[in-house]
């Protein structure tokens, strides 16, 4: 099983490094549709009802091979910090599954 390798990469400290700048560069927006988003950590000043989940998202999306290139999997220029409606239209519109989909030790929704 992969699934076991994909998880542990989401829940590494060097993925959850990268996850920060990434939201702290858009300043806490999705880069979509522009609303402020919910990171752990990031924006506790947000009200609960103005929480939208915010997920970075793989323009390559991940799979068990790229998972390993740190070109792909950790490369900046290939994430994009999105909120989970924007997401959700990104990835149903490629391929409606939801087993694109998990949580981190946050909580928080994120990309396969
Ligand atoms: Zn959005
Ligand atoms: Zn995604």
């Amino acid at each position: 099983m992969s699934y076991g390798i994909r998880k542990d990469f989401y829940h590494s400290k060097v993925w959850n490094q990268v996850r920060k700048n990434i939201w702290l560069k858009q300043n806490l927006l999705c880069n979509r549709c522009g609303l402020p988003v919910y990171v752990d950590g990031l924006s506790d000043y947000l009200p609960k009802e103005k929480r939208r989940i915010g997920i970075v998202h793989h323009k390559i999306y991940l799979d068990n091979e790229n998972v390993y290139d740190d070109n792909i999997a950790l490369n900046e220029d290939n994430l994009e910090g999105i909120c989970l409606t924007c997401h959700n239209q990104e990835h149903f519109r490629t391929n409606g599954t939801r087993n694109n989909y998990m949580f981190d030790d946050g909580g928080n929704l994120i990309c396969k």
